[in-house]
């Protein structure tokens, strides 16, 4: 599963959600004339907003523990002005909660110092602000029902930002599982996939070749002289070449072929639906063509690069391993007898 734009998406909600709860605040603070409430939800509004215009921009989990803050801040204060009764309270559990079971840093397993951090003062608030309403009234006396409303808007909010929250968390939790397997599974360097990778092809080709009788072919390609190119221009540009390669292979990768690196400086490709025999080397002559077309260019110095191929069409009683094995072999052959060809025949 490939996760979109899901982080923005829940990211953008959670701190909507906050906003309108400060908008909502305001207003009626200000209709109640709890003035000190309305500067307070002012506060809020702007850093909000703030938060809003930056979530493209900033670590969507520094914006989370900014918003979660200001709101540890605001429900203090809105405690003390408003009693409570209020159930302003709720908002310190979702935090206390959240901050302990969700992981800031799906790396490691030990809590961030932001989830420390929130989980502590969010507990320790809820606490002091507790004593304090209990030995001092709040300093606004809101009316009956006003009362009502706040706390309908206090659960509310706390629900859905609780579910906005969580939301993100998971999406995040998918996108790296992604992001790993697709690691697992590709070459870093050339961005083709590894062994692992292409082993769900190989896989089907032998499967279609047992159901419907219909072979695949391998090639195996391997650079001449890559050892002279590092040693004569580093090993740097001996990556550029592989990355260069890899390009040039990818570009022919389709339903049917796909290429894999298939260790330091060789590659292996497989072509499902082999029923003409030459339609592998047809395809290996052009790569390799377009190959040793590319120009590298080390310090001002150019040079060119060719590759030396084999392959093979998979027999209908015979193992991959024996198929890769022919291809391999007539690699060989190609490189003993003057390497930058292709060899697709028992010579
Ligand atoms: P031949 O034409 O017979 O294939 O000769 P060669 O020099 O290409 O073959 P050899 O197997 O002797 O050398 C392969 C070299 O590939 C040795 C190794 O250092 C280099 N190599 C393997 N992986 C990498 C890599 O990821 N980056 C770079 N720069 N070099 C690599
Ligand atoms: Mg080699
Ligand atoms: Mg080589």
């Amino acid at each position: 599963m490939k996760p979109k734009s899901g982080t923005l998406f829940y990211l953008t909600a959670f701190l909507s959600i906050v906003l309108i709860t400060h908008i909502f605040m305001l207003i009626h603070s200000a209709v109640h004339g709890v003035y000190a409430c309305t500067a307070q939800n002012t506060i809020g509004c702007i850093i909000m907003t703030t938060l809003l215009m930056f979530r493209k921009k900033t670590n969507p989990f520094l914006l989370i523990f900014f918003a979660l803050f200001q709101l540890e801040l605001q429900v203090f204060m809105a405690i003390i002005f408003m009693g409570w009764e209020l159930q302003f309270q709720y908002y310190y559990l979702g935090i206390m909660v959240f901050s302990v079971l969700m992981s800031f840093s799906l790396e490691s397993r030990k809590l961030s110092f932001r989830q420390k951090f929130l989980g502590l003062t969010s507990t320790a608030l809820f606490f002091i602000s507790y004593g304090i309403s209990r030995h001092l009234k709040p300093l606004y006396q809101i009316p009956e029902i006003a009362v009502d409303k706040i706390v309908l808007i206090n659960y509310i909010s706390t629900f859905f930002g609780l579910a906005f929250l969580s939301n993100l968390f998971r999406v995040n939790a998918i996108r790296f599982a992604y992001l790993i397997k697709k690691q697992a599974f590709r070459d870093e360097l050339t961005k083709l996939y590894n062994r692992r990778g292409i082993r769900a092809e190989l896989d089907r080709a032998i499967d279609t070749l047992h159901a419907e009788g219909i072979p695949y072919s391998i090639a195996i390609l391997d650079i001449d002289d890559f050892k002279k190119i590092n040693d004569t221009y580093g090993h740097n540009m001996g990556d550029i070449v592989l990355k260069g390669i890899g390009k040039v292979l990818q570009g022919y990768e389709n339903e049917i072929t796909t290429a894999c690196r298939w260790g330091g400086e060789e590659f292996l490709i497989i072509r499902q639906n082999s029923i003409y025999k030459n339609s592998m080397t047809d395809l290996v002559q052009k790569i390799a063509s377009k190959i040793s077309q590319l120009e590298f260019n080390s310090d001002g110095t150019k040079f060119k690069v060719t590759i030396t191929g084999g392959c093979a069409v998979s027999e209908m009683n015979s193992t991959l391993n024996e198929t890769i094995g022919i291809a391999d072999s007539r690699l060989y052959h190609g490189k003993q007898t003057g390497k930058n060809r292709i060899v697709s025949t028992d010579e």
